[in-house]
């Protein structure tokens, strides 16, 4: 087995059932699949609630498209100024070189792009097109290579494409979002990592990383070979329904995070893409979640809690408020809430 891209495959694999096929090819008509073998061995055929299987293995729910959900949840095409480019916040922009991923996730905010069906590579035109608007503007300080998964393309080109962006004064940090390092952890060899690390412009690599199971040895090695480059790592989890919103789980999946060296950064409420209200949880829930990981685990085991507003309006901070104003308007004092749900005053009463 390599990759697994048809619901006939996963079905002849015992991965999906066989009663389903039908409603699963109209799936994979809409949505790209591919489930490569590293996460395909991790599934237990005999769970039907596999939380592996529940994010890489099509379902039918995904027929059913709900009234909120979007195309675009958030809102890439109203920020496109040219081909490949997103640029949504002033500092930074996106960088979209392929719609191709190594695996495909049944939640993916980007469902409608990704996949060989859905968009095609940036052609050396557009890349010269998008080099132009980055160098045009100076307030852009990092440039963010995103999906489809960068780390699909040769060392070969991902370095050419690394050394022109590094090239370009103002661009201060480049950083690169992927999933390789688990779907496909022996892609990750010397010869990528030498390609994404360029001579004086820092090279930060985001994870995406929702379940301690995905964290194989395999994957666990390639992460290594990437921080032991000098490459810092920070961890991407989606919270899904089934998947990771307990507190047992998502501690595990925080904690072993952080023992690869992986810094949790962002934990996104999941967004309202087509055909993924069986994935989502509701806020409160995250909420809940995010107040358990508070009072268990270290500091360095904290991500912050997002949701992404639909329309393109960009991220904010979702996670629960440990802080209400005391006192009569105005003043200084108020009431915090410490890890144990305790509420103290601040200052405290002299
Ligand atoms: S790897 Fe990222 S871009 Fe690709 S399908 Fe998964 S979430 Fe979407």
């Amino acid at each position: 087995m390599t990759t697994l891209r048809t619901p006939a495959q996963l079905c002849d694999h015992g991965l999906a059932p066989p009663d389903q096929r039908a409603a699963l090819d109209a799936v994979a008509g809409r949505y790209a699949v591919a489930l490569p073998q590293a996460l395909a061995d991790l599934i237990d055929p005999n769970d039907p609630h596999d939380p592996i299987a529940r994010q890489f293995v099509p379902d039918a729910a995904e027929l059913v498209t709900q009234l909120e959900e979007l195309a675009d949840p958030i809102g890439d095409d109203a920020h496109t100024p040219v081909e490949g480019i997103v640029h949504r916040y002033p500092d930074r922009v996106l960088l979209k070189l392929t719609p191709i991923c190594a695996v495909y996730c049944r939640f993916c905010f980007r469902r409608e792009m990704v996949g060989p069906e859905k968009g095609k590579a940036l052609s050396a035109a557009a890349f010269e097109r998008a080099l132009d608007y980055i160098r045009s503007r100076p307030e852009i300080w990092e440039v963010i290579l995103t999906g489809g998964d960068p780390l699909v393309l040769s060392p070969r080109r991902l370095r050419d494409v690394m050394k022109r962006l590094a090239a370009i004064d103002h661009v201060k940090v480049l950083r690169v979002h992927t999933r390789v390092p688990v779907a496909e952890p022996a892609k990750v060899t010397a010869d990528l990592v030498r390609a994404i690390k360029v001579k004086g412009k820092p090279t930060y690599l985001a994870l995406h990383i929702n379940h301690p199971r995905e964290l194989t040895q395999a994957a666990r090695a390639a992460c290594a070979r990437l921080a032991d480059a000098g490459i810092p790592l920070l961890g991407q989890s989606v919270l899904l329904a089934g998947v990771n919103d307990t507190p047992q789980l998502l501690a595990e999946l925080m904690r072993a995070l952080v023992e690869c060296r992986i810094k949790p950064y962002y934990l996104h409420h999941g967004d309202l893409a087509p055909g993924t209200a069986h994935l989502r949880t509701d806020i409160t829930t995250g909420q809940d979640l995010m107040r358990a990981l508070r009072g268990r685990l270290s500091g360095l085991c904290q991500p912050a809690y997002v949701l992404d507003i639909p329309g393109g309006h960009g991220k904010s901070p979702i996670g629960p408020n440990y802080l209400t104003p005391a006192g009569p308007n105005g003043s200084a004092h108020y009431m915090v809430e410490d890890f144990n749900g305790g509420r103290r005053r601040y200052p405290p009463a002299g």
